[in-house]
Formats: C-alpha cells, sequence, structure tokens
C-alpha cells in the first residue's frame, strides 16, 4: 500500500472513530444500530473491504441477525447456516477467496441483490467469559483475504463490536423483566433521567398511573404459580397495547405496573386509566388451562417537577392504596 493511501486509510478510520465518539457521548439517546453500522465500517476500512456486517447470535432462538450490513436493513437467518454459522460453530476464524465453490456458502443474498461475492473474512467474537456472542464479516477485498494480515488488521474492530454487544447485552437484560418482556425498575429510572425528567424540565406536563392486580395472592393460591405468572404476562399486553406514541408501561414490581404518558394532564391520564380498567375487567386471560378473570385497582398522578420521582410515585401510590381500601377495581386521582 502506498503512503498516500495509507493515509487516506488512516483519515477513514480517525472519521469512523470521531462520529462514534460523537454518538456515544453526545449526551443524548444512542441509537445501537448506528452505532454497530460504525463498528461495521471500522471493520470495512481495516481491511480495506468492500463490503461487512455484524451478526449478533442469539443462541436462545437459534437465528443470526444484523442490522448493520452495508446495504441492507435488518437480516435473520438460522444460526446453523452460512460462513457466519460455520466460524461460530466451530470457534474460529473462516476464509474463502472462492466462495461459489464452497457447500458453506449461502448465495442468497447474492441471488437476490445481484452482487457478486468473491472473497469472505468471518471473525467470530467472543465475550469477556470466552462465551462467542456474534461475528464480524468481510466482503470483498481486491485480490483476496490474507489470513495472518488480515485477522491482524481486523482485531481491534472485533474487539471493539464484542464489547459493544456485550454491554449492549447486558443493559438489555438489566433493563428488561424476562416474564413480561416491559422493562423494569431500572429501565423506568433509565428513562426518567433521559426523557421525562427533561420534558418536566422544558414545562411539559407527564403524567402517570400505577396499577396493581386485584387479589392477586389468591390466583396465585388457587391456580398455581404458572397461572399467575400468565396473568402477569397477559396484563403487561394489555397495558402495552394501550400505551399510544411515547408513552411506555413498566413493570414496577410483582403484580404492579407503572405508566408514563408525556404530554398527558391529570384528567385524560385518569380517563385513559378508566378505559383500560373496563378492557381489562372485560377480558378474561386464557392461559390454555384456565380462562381467569381479574380486576386492577389505579392511582394516577401527574408529576409535580418540585418534587422527585421517588415522592411523585408515593403519591400516586397513596390513590391505589386509596382505591385498594374504597373496594378495589376503581381510579383514583
Ligand atoms: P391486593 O388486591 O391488595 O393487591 O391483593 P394481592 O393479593 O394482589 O396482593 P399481595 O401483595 O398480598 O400479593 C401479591 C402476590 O403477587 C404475592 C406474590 O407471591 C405474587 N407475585 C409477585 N411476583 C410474582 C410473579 O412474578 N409471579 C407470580 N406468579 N406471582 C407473583
Ligand atoms: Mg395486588
Ligand atoms: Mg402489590
Amino acid at each position: 500500500m502506498t503512503n498516500n493511501n495509507s493515509e487516506k486509510q488512516l483519515q477513514e478510520i480517525y472519521d469512523i472513530c470521531s462520529r462514534l465518539y460523537t454518538d456515544m457521548c453526545g449526551n443524548k439517546r444512542t441509537d445501537h444500530a448506528v452505532l454497530f453500522s460504525y463498528l461495521t465500517e471500522l471493520g470495512k476500512s481495516l481491511v480495506g473491504a468492500d463490503r461487512a456486517s455484524f451478526w449478533k447470535w442469539d443462541t436462545y432462538s437459534h437465528k443470526l441477525w444484523t442490522t448493520s450490513a452495508t446495504g441492507t436493513d435488518r437480516i435473520v437467518i438460522p444460526d446453523n447456516t452460512g460462513l457466519v454459522g460455520k466460524a461460530l460453530a466451530k470457534q474460529c476464524v473462516v476464509i474463502t477467496n472462492d466462495p461459489y465453490n464452497d457447500p458453506d456458502f449461502n448465495s442468497d443474498v447474492d441471488k437476490k441483490t445481484g452482487y457478486v461475492t468473491k472473497s469472505i473474512l468471518v471473525m467470530p467474537i467472543a465475550d469477556v467469559n470466552g462465551d462467542f456472542i456474534g461475528a464480524l464479516q468481510v466482503i470483498n477485498k481486491e485480490g483476496g483475504f490474507d489470513k495472518e494480515r488480515d485477522i491482524r488488521c481486523l482485531s481491534l474492530a472485533a474487539i471493539v463490536c464484542g464489547i459493544t454487544l456485550e454491554s449492549e447485552t447486558f443493559l438489555e437484560n438489566s433493563h428488561h423483566d424476562k416474564l413480561t418482556r416491559l422493562k423494569n425498575r431500572m429501565g423506568f429510572h433509565s428513562d426518567y433521567a433521559k426523557i421525562y425528567s427533561k420534558l418536566l424540565e422544558q414545562g411539559k406536563p407527564v403524567s402517570m398511573f400505577i396499577c396493581d392486580i386485584d387479589k392477586f395472592k389468591r390466583i396465585n393460591d388457587t391456580y398455581g404459580h404458572n397461572v399467575g405468572d400468565a396473568v402477569l404476562a397477559f396484563n403487561a399486553g394489555i397495558l402495552s397495547e394501550a400505551c399510544s406514541d411515547g408513552e411506555c408501561v413498566y413493570r414496577w414490581g410483582g403484580e404492579e405496573f407503572i405508566m408514563m404518558m408525556p404530554g398527558t394532564t391529570l384528567e385524560k391520564c385518569a380517563e385513559k386509566a378508566e378505559i383500560i380498567r373496563k378492557t381489562i375487567m372485560s377480558t378474561p386471560c386464557d392461559t390454555g388451562s384456565k380462562t381467569i378473570s381479574y380486576t386492577v385497582s389505579f392511582g394516577c398522578r401527574q408529576l409535580d417537577p418540585a418534587l422527585s420521582i421517588v415522592d411523585n410515585i408515593s403519591k400516586a401510590d397513596e390513590h391505589l392504596y386509596t382505591a385498594k381500601s374504597n373496594g378495589r377495581n376503581m381510579v383514583i386521582w
């Protein structure tokens, strides 16, 4: 490579890294897909390839998927297919400079897009425990890939992709509840700091309700814990479906949920809670073995910007407590 080319490549790498830094530390919500596309571009530039993609391995559903392949949106494929699947199964780097004669090469994307793949390098990526979690793939390098040199060049991007994917997965898991798939208390506080507190600072109304399933213990005691779990997931579904743009529902604790409503006044919040209350009351949960009718009590609150979030939630909780002591299945505001 000439000095001119090296300098150009170095500048390209600096450009990608500075955009990455600005996005991650720019005091705004980072779009993870954009972040991964920068890292993928970094890999592409480091080896001088024409295309690159970063694959996440979902070992739970046996899928490989990417949001950061050059030229396409999201691709999802079974994890036992293609050269990425092979690199992850064998846990080693896979290179081919003659893909059409490689039985493991999946030519579906080429057939669909008309692109001609001439060479591929796939680097599987592990987390800090050494468990494989994804793979970086680069395609079409002038003259083909050179095993030693290109693995060496790509290792920086591979490591950063791995660390980023690991921390993204960890963050996602710690902010979500496995049973209902809703955001949990950690997710709530993160959103509060990033979204709701900012709206309050701007003088915009933000309302919320906290709701709690009535006599839920009895459902567990009568039908068993699995049926109780099914009712929780079902209730989460009803609340999620009721969310309009910008609204979000969280699993606050056991059978308690919070819905946040930016741009909504207390009266509108209570109206919405009342609609949801009626929907729940008239929609029994079919668990397969049993059909369970249940009700929910609600406490509403328009957030007071002068109070902390903890104090605001306590006020909503007081209303919920009133709903419980006045007979349940009601909205108090
Ligand atoms: P109230 O109308 O006053 O709210 O009565 P309740 O029975 O709903 O309230 P209580 O606080 O006595 O019981 C809540 C129960 O929720 C107790 C707990 O075992 C159950 N619970 C909490 N988390 C889960 C869960 O993830 N799955 C299941 N199945 N039950 C849970
Ligand atoms: Mg309850
Ligand atoms: Mg409760």
